[in-house]
């Protein structure tokens, strides 16, 4: 056994990561975490959390990751403010290097990297996200109930967030640059057919109105054909056009599917190299949620201890 190895690295620090760092920890299993750039994951940029369970009148989210990263210190994590930037899982023990060029050495990996919205690139968007720019209904949407919203795409995620807006909102139009989905059949058809639904193609957003203390007030939208442009009154403006799972450094290394995202087998955290796990939003496109990417860093952590144990590391 080489034992200038770690037993577990943990690749982020968003809920996966973190809950992840929590479960190994108290399996005295030492985990090292590299945080990444941008430490917490999503939740840094989320300002109300109202659906992570235990805390009624909701938190904030930067204060909900502090939280995490303080419980995981508690149990002797080591948090490292640094990136992976490549890694190596072909020899034994694994090896991972940071951006500081430093190698890490490692039994078993977790990777907990995220995903990440992607957005219009607009200054206006930046300026005014977390002032009624979003890119998650479920968390933000309750925030616009009896306003106007926009969602912004055309694929399957714009059709799930304008439907379950629908519930809240006065009024939702989604926005698309073309003249017909990309979303699946039935999805684009219930949007269609709903009542506080419209819709708006062949346009795109030119500029998100508003200001940091209002919010946002409209979307400035030109009409890609006919060149017009007009303004769309709105107090929530959603972005819904795809996300990335953060896998480049995995590429050609694990298994990724069509989407991007890492594969996992099923009812685990396993991926297509043993001793290797991933956890949160890198490995699920479905849920996507902090509370079910903490539920699969638990996962993760179980089976890298498992892992550990069956091999005899522990
Ligand atoms: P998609 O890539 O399927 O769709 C993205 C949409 O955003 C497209 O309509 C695209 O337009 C538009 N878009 C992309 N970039 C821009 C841009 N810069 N400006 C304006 N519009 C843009 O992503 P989704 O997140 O919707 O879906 C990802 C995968 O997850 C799909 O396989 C989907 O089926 C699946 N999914 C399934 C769900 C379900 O079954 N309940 C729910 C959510 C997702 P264009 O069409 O012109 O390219």
């Amino acid at each position: 056994m080489n034992t200038d190895a770690h037993q577990v690295l943990i690749i982020g620090s968003g809920p996966a990561g973190l809950t992840a760092a929590i479960y190994a920890a108290r399996a005295q299993m030492s985990p090292v975490v590299f945080e990444g750039i941008e430490s917490g994951g999503q939740l840094y940029s989320t300002t109300d959390v109202e659906n992570f369970p235990g805390f009624p009148q909701g938190i904030k989210g930067p204060e909900l990751m502090e939280l995490m990263r303080k419980q995981a210190e508690r149990f002797g994590t080591r948090l490292i403010p640094r990136s992976v930037v490549r890694v190596d899982f072909l020899e034994r023990p694994f090896k991972v290097w940071t951006d500081d060029e430093q190698v890490h050495r490692s039994h078993t990996v977790i990777i907990a990297t995220g995903s990440s919205h992607k957005w219009l690139g607009l200054d206006s968007e930046e300026r005014l996200r977390g002032h009624g720019v979003s890119a998650c209904a479920t968390c933000d949407g309750y925030f616009f109930r009896g306003k106007d919203i926009v969602v912004v795409g055309g694929g399957d995620s714009a059709m799930e967030e304008a439907l379950f807006l629908a519930r809240l909102g006065s009024k939702v139009t989604v926005i698309h640059r073309r003249n017909q989905f990309r979303a699946s059949k039935i999805m684009g058809d219930r949007v269609m057919s709903h009542p506080r639904i419209g819709m708006k193609w062949n346009s795109v957003v030119e500029e998100v109105l508003g200001d940091e203390t209002n919010g946002v007030t409209g979307a400035r939208v030109r009409d890609v054909v006919t060149g017009e442009t007009v303004v769309v009154q709105c107090a929530g403006f959603f972005v819904a056009i795809g996300r990335k799972p953060n896998t480049e450094i995995f590429e050609g290394i694990l298994d990724i599917d069509r989407s991007g995202y890492l594969v996992t087998k099923p009812g685990s955290t396993h991926t297509s190299i043993d001793g290797v796990f991933a956890c949160g939003e890198v490995q699920d496109k479905t849920y996507r949620q902090a509370i079910t990417s903490a539920g699969s860093g638990a996962m993760a952590a179980m089976d890298a201890e498992e892992w550990l144990e069956v091999f005899g590391f522990f």
